[in-house]
């Protein structure tokens, strides 16, 4: 029984449904209702065989009545006490779906919460009902160094004159300030100057990753719930839960929240009245979202901004080569986009931390740790203070090794070793998971004596475990190491406890991966020790030395971050790098903390090479059961598109298909081809035309898994 044909004038409505992906299905689905229904307006309605969430689009030439002997199926119910979403959401939508190459109704469904999705209109309802699902604990603020009222913190002259700039100009804002220079506070009040312009004014405020939210959120919530009460200050991150996430979202939505706080995901929060957004860490390559619509959460937030006339700050100790060009003043030649704001100075004229490079090849053989570094740690340990140290590689040791016949821990999967994990004893792929106990003797040729090779996080700790075990810290008890990594904090809430140990000083040591690098505000780290190997250094991925310089700056980051503190200790902050390659020209930058020399440096290699910022790139991956097939499916799709001579197509350089560096994982083989051209447009044109002949390419393709595109992609 389809109410539609009993109705004698329906109203015709286009609907974005979340259609499988590459379907073939276009992407907005006619539907009916007796009654016409608002734009932005949330519906169920039948896909198939089943029922589906839904979002009423704008239909500009559909009529509104259907047409003679056509029957579409009826809309089966509006979601209750939900308003649409409104034109600008639809629109950021509308231009993501386009630019990143995806369908309109993916990219509509995949923004919202999974519980919209999941509930029936009775459960629904009863959660707009029920009060909030209760939160965790966020840290006090103020255990942190004491966030206070407004009133009570003196801006520096810095963040004073930024504050000013930020609030007589229309921006886009590149805020290029040190490590410790007080960005959080020039945030904290660009919010407040936003939302005290108007009662329905919201501001987003996106942060790297998950676990900087609690202390960012502590701060928020110390300085805004006093002036907009308890529930002024949400959050939106995929470390929530279901319930947790549509509370937050629900309450952007009806305005309610006057700020979200969230990672990457939190660009598509519904936003009535957004005023500002605040891309903190903007360089950081999690705005890039990996999987589905292959978004960069910042740029959205430059397009989100403009579209809606808001202001956008994105902030930086290291930013992206791409926001440092776009904010070269017009004055010196440069493009001027976003205009620049410089706070070079740390708060309380706090030392940026000195850099201490080791030769390892002035080393004793096999040292983990150069004894200059032990000796620094075990000074600063018997003085109090605590020392960061940082592998961004967990696990034992990466790899086993027999040397009587030289096997590996292989993955059989993939092209890459099993790690050694020495605390359970496993053999574990990082990349498909595939897990096996160590075995007792070599598997190629029985010797028992298979050896690491290399090392991780779990060998660190172990290794300083027995370096300091008779360092005595002034409150007279054994010096600890403790280690944070994706290992130690699979369980909800491991992380945020075991960070606060570190606050609250029961850890003298911290091991740790790249998580606990970013951003963290620790107030007694005086040294940071980065013992990486040097593979960054050579990658053939032109982004990595921008990468490995933005890490480093942002470890040393994480030293010496509280004047007063350090007024009161001998020790100066300090980075260490061990390093087989000292006289590497990155260091050099790196001592003086010179971001603009390196970022000039690498600019004029980048506009010699052509390549972004001066050229636009785009990546399509393929994954096959072979390799020959992966590679075979995009030539054929390029020989396509030339014989199409596709619009744009005389400005896009198409480059053969290659092997992935990890070429096979979990059995598949994995494949890309970049296509780069000087003009942004003509590659977006190029990519839409496209986008058929893939499509028709695909099925000619045995043993073709799965494609698609990436544009604007990170790792290369
Ligand atoms: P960034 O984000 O630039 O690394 P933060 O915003 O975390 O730096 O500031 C570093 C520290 O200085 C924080 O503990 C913060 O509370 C403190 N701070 C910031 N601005 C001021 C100020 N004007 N007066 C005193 N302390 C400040
Ligand atoms: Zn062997
Ligand atoms: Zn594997």
């Amino acid at each position: 029984m389809n109410p539609a044909l009993d109705a004698p004038a329906a109203h015709l409505v286009q609907v974005a449904v979340s259609t499988p992906a590459h379907s073939a299905v276009g992407d907005l689905l006619s539907y009916a209702n007796p009654l016409p229904l608002a734009p932005g307006t949330l519906v169920r309605v039948p896909l198939g065989t089943r029922e589906v969430l839904g979002v009423v689009w704008d239909a500009a030439d559909a009529g509104p009545t259907l047409p003679p002997g056509m029957a579409p199926r009826a809309i089966a119910g509006v979601l209750p006490g939900i308003a649409p979403l409104d034109a600008a959401w639809r629109r950021l939508v509308a231009f993501t779906a386009r630019y990143y190459q995806r369908a309109l109704g993916e990219v509509a469904l995949a923004a919202l919460p999974p519980q919209l999705r999941e509930l029936t209109a009775e459960q629904l309802a009863r959660r707009l009902r029920r009060p909030a699902p209760a939160l965790p604990p966020l840290p006090q603020a103020g255990e942190d160094g004491g966030d206070a009222a407004v009133g009570d913190i003196k801006l520096s002259a810095d963040q004073e004159s930024v504050t000013a700039q930020i609030n007589a100009h229309p921006g886009p804002f590149l805020l290029f300030g040190s490590t410790g220079s007080g960005k959080t506070e020039v945030y904290l009040r660009s919010v407040q100057q936003a939302l005290a312009a108007s009662p329905t004014a919201q501001a987003l405020v996106m942060v790297p990753e998950i676990n900087l939210t609690p202390q960012l959120e502590a701060r928020f919530r110390a300085r805004f719930a006093p002036l907009y009460g308890e529930g002024a200050v949400v959050s939106l991150h995929s470390g929530m839960t279901n319930p947790q996430r549509l509370k937050s979202w629900l309450a952007a939505h009806s305005g309610q929240a006057r700020i979200v706080l969230g990672t990457r995901m939190a660009i598509f929060a519904s936003l009535p009245g957004l005023a500002l957004i605040v891309v903190d860490e903007e360089h950081d390559a999690s705005y890039k979202q990996q999987e589905g619509a292959r978004y960069s959460a910042r740029d959205l937030a430059l397009w989100r901004g403009r579209d809606r006339g808001a202001r956008v700050i994105l902030g930086s100790a290291t930013p992206s080569l791409e926001s440092w060009h776009a904010s070269s003043p017009a004055s010196e030649g440069g493009p001027g986009r976003y205009q620049r704001l410089e706070m070079p100075g740390r708060i309380g004229a706090a030392e940026l931390p000195r850099l201490r490079l080791i030769d390892m090849g002035q080393q004793p053989r096999g040292a983990v740790f150069a004894p200059p570094l032990v000796a620094a740690i075990t000074e600063r340990v018997e003085r109090g203070e605590q020392c960061l140290v940082l592998l961004n590689r967990r696990g034992f040791a990466p790899v086993l090794h027999c040397h009587a016949c030289g096997w590996k821990s292989d993955c059989p999967h993939c092209s890459a070793h099993q790690v050694f994990h020495k605390i359970d004893r496993t053999l574990r792929c990082h990349h498909c998971g595939a897990a096996q106990r160590v075995p007792r003797a070599c598997p190629g040729c029985g010797n028992p004596d298979i050896a690491p090779v290399g090392r991780g996080t779990e060998q660190l700790e172990e290794q300083l475990q027995q370096l300091l075990r008779n360092v005595i810290t002034p409150e007279r008890r054994a010096a600890r190491v403790a280690r944070i990594d994706a290992d130690t904090t699979k369980a909800k809430g491991a992380l945020e406890e075991q960070l606060a140990q570190v606050h609250a000083g029961a850890v003298d040591v911290l091991v740790g991966t790249q998580m606990v690098a970013k951003g963290h505000d620790f107030r007694r780290i005086t040294l940071v020790a980065a013992v990486q190997p040097d593979g960054a250094l050579f990658s053939s991925d032109f982004r990595a030395p921008e990468r490995l310089f933005a890490r480093r700056m942002q470890a040393a980051g994480r030293a010496g971050r509280d004047a007063h503190y350090l007024a009161t200790q001998q020790s100066r902050p300090e980075l260490w790098l061990q390093t087989w390659h000292p006289e590497h020209a990155i260091f050099a930058a790196l001592r003086r903390h010179d971001y603009p020399a390196f970022a000039a440096g690498q600019l004029t290699e980048r506009r010699e090479a052509g390549m972004p910022p001066f050229a636009h790139q785009a990546l399509v991956r393929a994954d096959a059961r072979t390799q020959e097939v992966a590679q075979a499916f995009m030539q054929a799709a390029a020989e396509a598109a030339r014989a199409a001579q596709l619009p744009g197509s005389d400005q896009v350089f198409l480059f053969p298909p290659v092997p992935l560096a990890v070429q096979r994982v979990a059995n598949v083989e994995r494949a890309q081809m970049l296509l780069e051209s000087p003009n942004r447009g003509a590659l977006q044109r190029f990519l839409a035309a496209w986008q058929p002949l893939l499509h028709a390419e695909r099925s000619r393709h045995k043993g073709l898994v799965r494609w698609l595109v990436d544009v604007d992609p990170q790792g290369i």
